[in-house]
Order: structure tokens, then C-alpha cells, then sequence
């Protein structure tokens, strides 16, 4: 699949809609999710124009992950839960709705949960 210029995460990098920005550097972008699955949801992307993993190098793949540990990382120590999902849809049919790469980091609130 060719990669749309104009997808809604393309246009976020280019700054030509507002995100709530955790994380920035030269290769990847971290920014929250418009309609969290659970509260601190975040959404970690590449600058590099891939559709879905496949379509990534190595080199830029490193720096993604590298960057989804550090906001991983943070969700620990600074939300405080107990665990993070981290999810990541290739292609429509696995229903994946923006065709730029993400992975989704949603945190698990196992201590709210357990309170209840
Ligand atoms: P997918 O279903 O493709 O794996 O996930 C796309 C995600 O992007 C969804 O969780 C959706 O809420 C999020 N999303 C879609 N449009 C926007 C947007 O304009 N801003 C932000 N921050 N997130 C978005």
C-alpha cells in the first residue's frame, strides 16, 4: 500500500493539526490519543512514511521502540499503573484506521480495579 500524504498523523507531524505532544526528536513523535481507550493512552509514531511494519527499516524501527520505552517508561513512574498494553494494527483488515505507523500504549489500571 502506497503511503497517503495526507493521512491524519502525517498532517500532525507537519504541525497542520494540534496533538497533545508527550515526546519529540528527530525520529519519532509521541502524542495522546484523541479517544483514549483508558485514561493516559498515548500513541507513539515514526517520521519516517510507513503504512504498517513491513514497511519500516531496522534503523528506524530502533528509534520507534526506543522511543515507545521511554513513554512506557513514564506512564509507569508518572501515571503509576500497574502495566501498559502495547498494540499495534497492520492493515485495514486487522483494523487499522490511520495508515501511518503507530503503536498504541494503553495503560492498565490493575489498582483501581483491584479497590472495587
Ligand atoms: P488504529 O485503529 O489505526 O490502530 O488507531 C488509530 C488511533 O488514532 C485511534 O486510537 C484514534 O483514536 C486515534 N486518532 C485518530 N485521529 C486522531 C487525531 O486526530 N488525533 C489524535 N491524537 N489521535 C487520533
Amino acid at each position: 500500500m502506497s503511503y497517503d500524504t495526507n493521512n491524519i498523523f502525517a498532517k500532525i507531524l507537519r504541525g497542520e493539526i494540534p496533538s497533545f505532544k508527550l515526546y519529540e526528536d528527530d525520529y519519532t513523535l509521541a502524542f495522546m490519543d484523541i479517544m483514549p481507550q483508558a485514561d493516559g493512552h498515548a500513541l507513539v509514531i515514526p517520521k519516517f512514511e510507513a503504512v504498517t511494519l513491513l514497511d519500516i527499516p531496522a534503523d528506524q524501527l530502533s528509534h520507534t521502540m526506543t522511543t515507545v520505552q521511554k513513554v512506557m517508561a513514564a506512564q509507569k513512574s508518572e501515571l503509576g499503573v500497574e502495566g501498559v498494553v502495547l498494540m499495534q494494527l497492520n492493515g485495514e483488515g486487522a483494523g487499522q484506521s490511520v495508515p501511518h505507523l503507530h503503536f498504541h500504549l494503553i495503560p492498565t489500571h490493575l489498582s483501581k480495579l483491584k479497590r472495587h
